[in-house]
């Protein structure tokens, strides 16, 4: 009860603090700040001078010029300057309260020191109030100077310029608290991605170089599901609590932030050593483990973790800590991934890269080529797999491995990318489709699907409009849409409505991949699919690890038993086709000894040739 009172007070405090603002915001509002209370001091300035028979009107005078010009000095911190306005209003106030009895001044001051977005200046402009309403109801004869309404009752006037001080700076907060939303995140009262973007920025502008860790919670939509949207907000305050106690184990200052969903972070403002990071890394995941052991719910978390390079921007080295979440939920036991080469492209150069992408889908830069899949038995081709490739005016070909990566890491980009590369695929098959029947190649074609675009809710609508567009719909032409194992473990994205939704517009699925990753084989048995891609890596290796072969040789006997299409990726040797041989004769094959992925024109002139040999 205790604990959960003092969580509940520090969420209120941290979701009201928004000492956050980044310095151009703030410059912005402390001019403004400097201007009213600049033409306050030049009023009351001018006002004295025309009632000279008052001297200690200028002790106010004296104080606000002080004051004011003090908020302007530099190198001050950003409280203290902000301070020094919210007592130069103070002063200007009092003096208009004395000697010219105005009460609507103060509300206004009021509503200005909000826009600092920070509790000290506001609480200095509060002590002003009620010290202005102590005043009237210890010496009245205290405003003798001022209008006749304060004169004859100096404590109702207080009172109700008190009351509308005080309405006025509650407006501004409910205002100033929905802005801050941005900053913090309101169920937790963690930081938002942006907030601890922008101190991590002002670090680094320091020369510091943060380290962070990412952590997913694993399966949290299931939790959801069957606990309800309540439970769940309660699991995500516990693992916000139980990652705030880790967290305050870092020796160099520690940050939380809530990424989104069931994303959190945690930051070191000054990193160290890489290995402290990983040793670290370690850790959470392990007290994510005991986070709710014993109780009904099961949390698991998975761990992704980078050091910044150096002058590298937040918001890349977040990028690059949740590139390796991802990559850790794709290991069984142990889920940490840590990023250990310091010399990563930054932000600049991948922003610039990003642009580029935009401008080559225009260019029309982005283009398929084609690798053959043939029946392994006796090489005759059977289909193909569509491959990105980018012909870079000035670098050349640019292979997918070299920016799809980083541009999965913008979705908005990557649905570009993805629509570019449909039209086309679609348009190749349809072509083949039209000029050779559609059983030319009995496999069909295939299309990469990232596991990022699976997210999209509006990605089967895209892909069924493409299938329809080009008249394949209802037609015997196979089209294989291929994704990784990985996103299939994304059920929380709604993969698997996804996947069916595939289905009934008519596309086959293969699952692209497996042998790394996840690997499970219950997911041969759980989803719906029709062909599963052995990756080239336990292609490569079967023949030295007899662990890798009896799993080649696993694979193969359920596909048999369930009449899924098996195909070997990377098969680069007569050594490695012998032995699938051996394993399973009908399987499919693809990989550099047969061909390279070519530009769609000399992929059929190769496939007229080889059905031609075959036949010969
Ligand atoms: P993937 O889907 O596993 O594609 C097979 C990759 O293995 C291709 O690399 C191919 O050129 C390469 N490969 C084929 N045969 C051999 C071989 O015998 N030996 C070796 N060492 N490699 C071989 P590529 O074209 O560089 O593509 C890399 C990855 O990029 C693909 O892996 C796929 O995940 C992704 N990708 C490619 N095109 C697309 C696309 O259009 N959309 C999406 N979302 N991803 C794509
Ligand atoms: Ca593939
Ligand atoms: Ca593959």
């Amino acid at each position: 009860m205790f604990t959960e009172t003092i969580e509940r007070l520090r969420t209120l405090g941290a979701s009201l603090d928004g000492s956050l603002l980044d310095a151009e915001t703030w410059r912005a509002r402390h001019r403004f700040a400097l201007l009213w209370s600049g033409g306050l001091t030049l009023f009351i300035a001018v006002f004295s001078l025309f009632n000279p028979n008052r001297p200690e009107q200028w002790a106010y005078v004296a104080a606000a010029l002080l004051t004011l010009s003090l908020a302007q000095v530099r190198a001050w911190s950003r409280r203290l300057r902000a301070v020094l306005v919210a007592v130069c209003f103070m002063a200007a106030q009092l003096y208009v309260a004395r000697f010219v009895g105005n009460f609507t001044l103060g509300p206004l001051a009021m509503i200005v020191l909000t826009f600092y977005q920070d509790w000290v200046p506001l609480a200095v402009g509060c002590l002003e109030t009620l010290a202005v309403i102590v005043v009237a109801w210890v010496d009245p004869g205290f405003f003798s100077h001022s209008a006749a309404f304060a004169r004859e009752d100096p404590l109702t006037g207080m009172a109700l310029r008190g009351a509308a001080i005080l309405l006025a700076a509650f407006l501004s907060l409910a205002i100033w608290r929905s802005g801050t939303q941005l900053a913090r995140d309101q169920l937790t009262g963690m930081l938002s991605r942006l907030g601890v973007e922008r101190v991590l920025d002002r670090e680094i502008a320091r020369g510091r170089r943060p380290a962070v860790w990412v952590c997913d919670v694993d399966n949290f939509a299931a939790v959801n599901r069957q606990l309800g949207a309540r439970t769940g907000d309660a699991v995500l305050r516990h693992v916000a609590s139980g990652l705030r106690r880790t967290a305050a184990h870092l020796p160099g200052g520690a940050l939380t932030a809530r990424l989104g969903g069931d994303t959190f972070l945690i930051a070191e403002r000054d990193g160290g050593e890489i290995d402290a990071v990983e040793a670290f890394a370690h850790r959470i995941e392990i007290h994510g483990a005991k986070l709710l052991a014993g109780s009904e719910v099961q949390v698991r978390l998975s761990v992704g973790a980078a050091l910044a390079a150096p002058a590298e921007p937040a918001a890349h080295l977040i990028r690059v800590a949740e590139r390796n979440m991802r990559a850790a939920k794709g290991r069984g036991s142990v889920r940490v991934v840590v990023d250990r080469s310091s010399d990563r492209i930054v932000d600049a150069s991948s922003s610039l890269l990003s642009s580029e992408l935009y401008a080559a889908c225009e260019r029309g830069e982005l283009d398929l080529h084609v690798q053959p899949i043939v029946a392994l038995a006796d090489g005759t081709p059977v289909g193909g797999e569509t491959l990105a490739r980018w012909t870079h005016p000035q670098r050349g070909m640019v292979y997918p491995g070299d920016f799809l990566p980083e541009a999965e890491q913008d979705s908005a980009l990557m649905a570009v990318i993805s629509n570019t590369l449909g039209n086309t695929f679609h348009d190749i098959v349809a072509d083949f489709a039209r000029r050779y029947g559609p059983g030319w190649l009995p496999y069909g074609l295939s299309y990469n699907l990232a596991a990022v675009r699976l997210r999209d809710p509006t990605l089967t609508a895209t892909l069924v409009t493409d299938f329809e567009r080009t008249g394949l719909k209802g037609t015997a032409a196979r089209v294989n849409v291929e994704v990784t194992e990985g996103a299939l473990m994304d059920i929380e994205h709604g993969v698997a409505e996804a996947l069916a939704s595939f289905r009934d517009a008519g596309y086959c699925l293969a699952l692209d991949d497996f042998g790394i990753g996840h690997s499970s084989l219950a997911h041969l048995r759980d989803f719906p699919l029709d062909t599963v891609k052995l990756d080239k890596s336990f292609v490569q290796s079967m023949g030295r690890s007899r662990i890798d072969r009896a799993v080649v040789e696993a694979v193969a006997e359920i596909a048999s038993v369930s009449g899924l299409t098996v195909i070997a990726e990377g098969v680069e040797t007569v050594e490695q086709r012998d032995m699938l041989l051996s394993i399973k004769p009908d399987m499919l094959a693809q990989g550099w000894l047969y061909a390279k992925a070519m530009p769609v024109a000399e992929f059929e002139a190769w496939v007229v040739d080889h059905k031609r040999a075959a036949v010969a």
